[in-house]
């Protein structure tokens, strides 16, 4: 069976991705799976310009066809942040809940109305020869005034999707994986796959 590397090393990511390429006929093998992979230096100014790098490098490194993301929050009262910087937004020592707690203090003095945000993901596909092409997926919402719910990872217990009173915390993996930002990506990256592996 053909093997497609999931360049990520988050765990979340990783289980949400796994779920949604499952039934496709590929095996599926991380960067955990592989020794003396290059450190990848996220240098870039949008998502898709960091998940480029990931994926062609990865797969450049590896001989394998590489599937990397780049996703984060884009919060309007905020001007956009954290946006590229989601995962370090609170320092290099961060971790989600620091992050989730200088959100929520950033956030304080904003009303409800004015709290809107999305998610945004891009995806990369590359294979060894540097072929690389990219899909984006975003998902419309609103910062809560507190953390909700104790599921998914990172932001999901302060974002309410649109449409809904629950937080993406709150939802079951299958609820939030019909509407996110990275099924919404991986949907058309799965198209790609196809293409690369018919
Ligand atoms: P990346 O690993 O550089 O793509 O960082 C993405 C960061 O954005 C994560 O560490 C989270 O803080 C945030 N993020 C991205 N996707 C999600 C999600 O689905 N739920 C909650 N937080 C997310």
């Amino acid at each position: 069976m053909n093997k497609i590397l999931l360049a990520t090393r988050n765990q979340g990511k990783k289980r949400e991705m796994e779920q949604l390429l499952q039934d496709l006929p590929l095996e599926i093998i991380t960067l955990a799976d592989i020794e003396d992979l290059p450190e990848i230096i996220e240098d870039g100014t949008t998502f898709a310009e960091n998940a480029s790098k990931k994926a062609g490098q990865t797969a450049a490194a590896s001989g394998y066809v590489c599937l990397a993301d780049d996703s984060g929050l884009v919060v309007d009262a905020l001007g956009g942040r954290p946006g590229i910087y989601s995962a370090r937004f609170a320092g290099e020592e961060a971790d989600d809940g620091k992050n989730n707690e200088k959100l929520l203090s950033l956030l304080e003095n904003v009303e409800e109305e004015k709290r809107q945000a999305r998610f945004v993901c891009a995806i990369a596909v590359s294979d060894p020869q540097g072929i690389i092409r990219v899909v984006t997926g975003v998902c419309e919402g609103m910062i809560a005034m507190e953390g909700k719910g104790t599921g998914g990872f990172g932001y999901d217990p302060l974002f309410i999707p649109l449409g809904s009173s629950r937080s993406f915390a709150q939802l079951s993996p299958e609820e939030k994986n019909a509407i996110s930002h990275r099924a919404q990506a991986l949907k058309k990256a799965r198209k790609l796959l196809e293409e690369l592996f018919p």
